[in-house]
């Protein structure tokens, strides 16, 4: 199907005309018809809660740990028939990148700042994964308490609502707790470490074995997996994919290694061990965020957060520190995808599916062995890789991608999106404006 997005659109305007308005309360009181006439019992309109995310999710007793060396953006290091569709692509960009104004450039650097400087692979910086602030070892800044000082010591619960209260008064937008999950965990770093587990092993590090390989090992009590989420700007989102939505992907990934950098280091500046990562590095975070209760994975093939919808980027901490696991939530976001389909016809390569949900991946850089919709991230990373940036448009469109505050995602996804459907609650979106591009003008012009 032919994308509704096209980059050399003039931008529309996302502000909601009344003609626009009255067109929306029309189709409500549509929708609220038809829905009075569906049984739906309060407890429906209740998040499902479970205690794994097998629960709700079907998952092969036969899937495999994914090869970070799979990964689109790792791929070019060794697949050669891929590497030459990307420069392919990337010479697609030199108009593009030519055209780009100062400001432009000023912002999209600016933004990476933290997210390249501090142990981020996708920028190739020296610090790779376990690296920089996001080492798997103490980072010991002034104030690191002496090794003869005892240990915290206390509760899962208690050590749970430290560790949340701790993230979410240095920034995080929410944070979860749930399994370190051994499935959702690379069998090699992008460079092609192993990544193992092992029982006698009393601290994450690199080991060097006898033959000269090295591996990075963690012991197999590290078995929690905190999860943190960032909200990316919605007007920011809302430019995607010119250079101030391409840039919002960085700020989300920087926020979140600042977040798990610190959340890290207090853990083990309280007795315990922590392995912060961030984008690419040691783990898969949608679905360890989703097991961590934050939100469901959505036809984008991005975690549709309960709280802030699908506008965020995720981190993640493995520890040992003894927590208490929240519960998997399902809001009923697959059904809703299921008569949805916004993100499928908004993405510019028809890299989202507009079919039903599959085992299988459409290549080797996706983990096959989940029932879901599975991105094609070969087209999506050459289309980004075409354009130099990062595309959005598959959370710009979305129909959980709401302003905070405004629409606010628990009535939203709690009440509203399982009342009206995918369908007729995405035609309402399109009929009042949302998922509309904004112009990189309007978006300065906003009143700060
Ligand atoms: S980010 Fe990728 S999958 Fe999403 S709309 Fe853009 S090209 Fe498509
Ligand atoms: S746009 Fe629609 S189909 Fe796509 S993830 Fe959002 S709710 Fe699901």
């Amino acid at each position: 199907m032919k994308s509704k997005d096209n980059n050399k659109k003039p931008a529309a305007d996302i502000k909601i005309s009344r003609r626009n308005f009255l067109k929306g309360v029309g189709v409500a009181a549509l929708g609220a018809g038809l829905a009075a006439s569906v049984p739906l019992t309060i407890s429906e309109l209740r998040p499902k809660r479970g205690n794994s995310i097998d629960d709700f999710y079907e998952i092969s007793p036969d899937i495999r740990r994914f090869d970070l060396r799979n990964n689109v953006r790792s791929r070019a290091s060794w697949d050669q028939e891929y590497a030459a569709r990307v420069r392919e692509a990337q010479a697609l960009s030199a108009e593009v990148v030519a055209a780009r104004t100062r400001l432009e450039l000023a912002f999209m650097t600016a933004t990476g700042v933290v997210m390249g400087a501090y142990g981020n692979p996708l920028q190739n910086w020296p610090q790779d994964h376990n690296g920089g602030i996001l080492s798997w070892r103490p980072y010991r800044m002034r104030f690191f308490p002496p090794d003869d000082m005892p240990i915290w010591e206390g509760s899962p619960e208690e050590a749970s609502k430290l560790v949340k209260r701790f993230a979410i008064d240095i920034g995080a937008s929410d944070v979860g707790i749930g399994p370190v999950d051994p499935r959702f965990v690379y069998t090699h770093e992008r460079n092609g470490m192993p990544i193992e587990f092992s029982d006698s092993a009393k601290i994450p590090e690199v080991v060097r074995r006898a033959n000269g390989e090295s591996a990075e090992v963690i012991p197999t009590n590290m078995k929690y997996a905190i999860s943190v989420l960032s909200l990316m700007p919605y007007e920011m989102v809302m430019c995607s994919p010119d250079p101030v939505g391409a840039s919002v992907s960085q700020l989300g990934y920087s926020r979140g290694n600042y977040s798990v950098a610190m959340i890290a280091e207090f853990i083990r500046a309280l007795g315990y061990n922590a392995i912060p990562m961030g984008p690419e590095s040691t783990a898969m975070r949608v679905p360890l965020a989703i097991a961590a209760g934050l939100g469901e994975g959505g036809r984008n093939g991005l975690l549709i957060s309960h709280k802030l919808g699908p506008g965020v980027r995720i981190a993640c901490v493995f520890t040992d520190l003894p927590l208490q696991l929240d519960h998997v939530v399902d809001f009923g976001v697959r059904k809703f995808c299921d008569t949805c389909g916004l993100c499928a016809e908004h993405c510019p390569v028809g890299a989202v599916s507009h079919e039903p949900m599959t085992w299988e991946g459409p290549n080797i850089s996706a983990q096959s062995g989940i029932k879901r919709w599975y991105i094609n991230a070969e087209k999506c990373h050459l289309f980004n890789s075409s354009q130099s940036s990062t595309c959005l448009n598959c959370i710009r469109s979305c129909s959980y991608f709401k302003p905070q505050g405004f629409w606010t995602h628990d009535p939203f996804g709690i009440t509203v999106a399982p009342v009206f459907g995918g369908r007729l609650m995405s035609t309402l979106d399109e009929w009042m404006g949302y998922g509309k591009k904004l112009s990189q003008e309007d978006y300065w012009n906003k009143p700060v």
